[in-house]
């Protein structure tokens, strides 16, 4: 079988170096290489998420597991919650705080924009807050949130403010400290680029107090900081401890996609993936494609989510995409499902995939007769690129 393009919002193509550095017999959990792997993963995490004093967790599970600890951590029963939704992970969100018993209210933006921060400086100015969750990307609108106001209100409200970037984190723009965000989580297998299996997630000296200071325990065991504290400040100190197996290869893998993003520095990283974004986006412009986020200035540079042309089955285009050898992903918004696909361009994604992919939707539309001027879109990336 040939090998097809993986350009879906997650899991993404990974690079080879961190391929090779999972490949290798595995390690005990306390062997000291794997100590120092695991230490070295923390500290590099605070430095991804521009964080130097926050409390960086690694644990076994996805990125919904990160969403759940931050849930099971810091909500007590009757806590109140304000939730911004810009699509599916916003509900998402929604949901899992009330199964630790939150209040939520939630905020829902308008297909394909964000909610107006005047709409949650009144929300806040309404309530008081335990905490406010908000989507950086949400991965099935396209749709992004700039956090670094949303980080002002929660400081200015004293809310803890947290953030889901899962579609972001090594990938869009995040300076958790000096933007005042209490807890920014993600998983392995986007921008972060590791295979799937990680909830990653670091959190303010802020946040853990409010954890510390609960008056009843966590309701959800494996979560429980009480349990993983110690494990993290262990591997910070060099130190074997045990709570849960970890999941060792890829934590090696960590390791090594953590130096090559601090490798080619956050400043450059960023600045390719709005790169990237910005011509991915305009090569869709000019196959005639309109796209769910409402402007520039909401979309995300990680993934895109365009609609299929009226009157084409969505179906046949994704077929005719992936015979072009280029996997991409169907819609997941329910109420737009078929309406829609959304293309991942995340991690190692540069020149040859923006091109490749943009090709094989061209090919794909110009089979279902659609009248498209051949390659004018990959002209128009590659004056961006
Ligand atoms: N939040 C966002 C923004 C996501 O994109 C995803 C995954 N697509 C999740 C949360 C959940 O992550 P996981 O699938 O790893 O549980």
């Amino acid at each position: 079988m040939k090998r097809k393009l993986l350009m879906i919002p997650g899991p993404i193509e990974f690079d080879s170096e961190v391929m090779d550095a999972m490949s290798v017999p595995t390690p005990s959990h306390v062997a000291a290489d794997f100590i120092e792997s695991f230490g070295n993963s923390l500290e590099m995490m605070r430095q991804v998420w521009m964080c130097p004093s926050g409390q960086p967790f690694v644990v076994a599970g996805t990125g919904t597991l990160a969403m759940d600890i931050a849930g099971s951590n810091l909500i007590e029963p009757g806590d109140n919650a304000l939730v911004i939704s810009t699509g599916y992970f916003g509900q998402r969100f929604a949901n899992l705080l009330k199964r630790y018993g939150a209040k939520v209210t939630l905020l829902t933006a308008t297909l394909g924009n964000i909610v107006p921060l005047e709409d949650i400086e009144d929300a806040l100015r309404k309530k008081k807050y335990k905490l406010m969750t908000f989507t950086h990307v949400d991965t099935s609108t396209a749709v992004m949130n700039d956090p670094k106001p949303i980080g002002a209100l929660g400081k200015k409200y004293d809310v803890l403010t947290i953030l889901d970037g899962v579609c972001s984190v090594a990938g869009e723009e995040i300076k958790q400290e000096e933007w005042g965000i209490d807890m920014v989580l993600t998983a392995s297998q986007k921008a972060v680029g590791v295979p799937p299996g990680l909830a990653l997630l670091v959190v303010s000296q802020k946040a853990m107090a409010a954890w510390k200071n609960r008056s009843e325990p966590v309701g959800n065991y494996y979560a429980d900081w009480e349990n993983w504290l110690p494990i993290m400040e262990a591997y910070m100190q060099r130190k074997p401890s045990y709570f849960g197996t970890p999941a060792v290869n890829l934590i090696l893998a960590l390791e090594k996609s953590l130096q090559l993003i601090l490798k080619e520095g956050m400043e450059q990283r960023i600045k390719r993936h709005q790169n990237v974004g910005h011509a991915f986006r305009a090569g869709l412009k000019s196959l005639g494609l309109k796209t769910i986020p409402v402007s520039e200035s909401v979309a995300a540079n990680t993934l895109s989510a365009p609609y299929f042309p009226e009157n084409i089955a969505g179906q046949a285009i994704l077929s005719g995409i992936l015979n072009e050898g280029v996997i991409v992903a169907g819609g997941l918004l329910p109420e737009l499902k078929s309406s829609y696909f959304r293309v991942g361009h995340m991690g190692i994604t540069a020149k040859n995939e923006v091109i490749t992919t943009l090709k094989a939707i061209e090919t794909s539309l110009i089979k279902q007769g659609l009248a498209i001027e051949k390659d004018v879109c990959l002209k128009t990336a590659l004056e961006i690129l």
